[in-house]
């Protein structure tokens, strides 16, 4: 089966807003092993929608859509359809009478144009929509189904999960496509590839991507078969690039970050970090503390940015200042310590570099960043040059020195302290 993808919406043909249902539609058909041949973006017009409409299904067997079913004047897929296809439009009584329950449960009466939504192609199947007024339709049409979906993406999600997986899960007999992510950090992206070679040679080249963005690497792992089949291969392909990067996989997980690695590292040992950060402004800080819970291991930080705050509030030796600058490895070890000593921390990270775009030297060049983490068994220190804009140099600081923790936490002794 052959499928096809049309994103509804003049917004998504600005810079307003970008089509990310698309994506969702894409991996669900990926999961069940259907190709996609054609994808499009059109604007609410009808005679547009129509017209790209009659072309997707000239490509494929199934066509998926996505917005313009709201109430507005604007949504005009369900006509377009209609159109396309020489059908009319008729009302669902039951559907009326489900938009006016809804609008009366929040205490409204539906307006004029509410009615719309209760308009139906000739034919199609209603998809109930839990989540809102506008609900899906199914329209089969000379060995086409056409999938009308809404354009809010979690309505769409909803309908998706409800009407599309089912729908797909009985055709393809079980057979499907399942990924799976490997996340490293702070590696360059030639090493990782170089160092899964024999993985590539044992599952085959195609089924293992390496994905590079900055200081992270992400191996995607691709199974194709039956569901049981699928999953067992998958343990498989990850067992073995764990054991060929050894330390270097901080986990597995396409939503997963390392932040949320280290707080639990952190908390499952009873550990806490404070971090002192110059270069990276808090976003240090703000990393740890996206993660639920962090409070139990993050009492705080302090932004150090002028060298006088690095003396007063972290005990920065002003000497030390003087002498090798603020962007040192003497001064990013003792921001790392100041920190830990004044917060009563087991870790200290300290932060500082050279960020950009100016301030560079042919010395400390722009990109250059000290990170320091100190903790009960002494001080460790990197001196990294990264690459990129200030931007990318700030998060691959904030990645490196997150990295540095992950590492000394995987080294602690059984005891559970390092
Ligand atoms: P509609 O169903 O066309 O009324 O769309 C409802 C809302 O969903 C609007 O805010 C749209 O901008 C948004 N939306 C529509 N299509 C998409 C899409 N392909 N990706 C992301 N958001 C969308
Ligand atoms: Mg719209």
């Amino acid at each position: 089966m052959r499928a096809a993808i049309l994103a509804v919406g003049t917004e998504l043909l600005s810079t307003d807003r970008l089509d990310t249902n698309s994506l969702r539609l894409t991996s669900v058909l990926e999961r069940h092993g259907v190709a996609l041949r054609h994808k499009a973006v059109v604007g609410d017009e009808e005679a547009e929608i129509a017209a790209a409409l009659a072309e997707a299904a000239r490509r494929a067997e199934l066509v998926l859509v996505s917005g313009g079913l709201g109430p507005t004047a604007d949504d005009v897929t369900r006509e377009a359809c209609a159109r396309w296809l020489g059908r009319p439009l008729e009302e669902d009584p039951a559907l009326w009478a489900a938009i006016e329950r809804r609008f009366a449960s929040l205490g409204r009466t539906p307006a004029g144009n509410n009615r719309r939504q209760a308009m139906v192609v000739a034919g199609a199947t209603v998809l109930h929509n839990p989540r809102g007024t506008a609900p899906g339709q199914r329209v089969e049409a000379d060995g086409v189904t056409v999938f009308l979906f809404p354009g809010v993406p979690f309505e769409l999600e909803t309908l998706v999960e409800l009407h599309l997986v089912p729908w797909l899960a009985e055709r393809s007999g079980g057979r499907g496509r399942e990924r799976r992510t490997v996340r490293v950090a702070m590696r360059p992206e030639s090493d990782v590839d170089r160092e899964l070679e024999p993985a590539y040679a044992e599952f085959g080249r195609e089924t293992i991507t390496v994905l590079s963005s900055p200081g992270e690497v992400k191996v995607r792992l691709t199974v194709e078969g039956a569901e049981e089949e699928r999953l067992v291969r998958l343990d498989q392909m990850a067992g073995r690039v764990r054991e060929l990067l050894g330390e270097a996989v901080y986990g597995e997980g396409e939503e997963l970050v390392l932040e949320q690695v280290v707080g639990g590292l952190l908390a499952a040992r009873g550990l806490t970090v404070a971090t002192a950060e110059s270069c990276t402004g808090g976003l240090l800080a703000e990393r740890l503390t996206r993660v639920p819970g962090s409070s139990r291991y993050f009492p705080g930080g302090v932004v150090a940015y002028a060298d006088a705050q690095k003396v007063s509030l972290l005990g920065v030796p002003a000497p030390e200042l003087a002498e090798h600058g603020a962007v040192s490895e003497e001064v990013a070890r003792a921001l790392a310590e100041g920190v830990r000593r004044r917060l009563g921390t087991d870790f200290g990270l300290g932060v500082t570099g050279v960020a950009g775009p100016e301030g560079g030297s042919d010395e400390k060049p722009v990109g250059t960043v000290h990170v320091a983490l100190a903790g009960p068994s002494g001080v460790r220190h990197r001196r990294l040059r990264l690459p990129g804009d200030r931007v990318r140099v700030r998060w691959q600081a904030t990645q490196a020195a997150l990295e540095m923790l992950r590492l000394a936490l995987g080294e602690a002794t059984p005891e559970g302290r390092p």
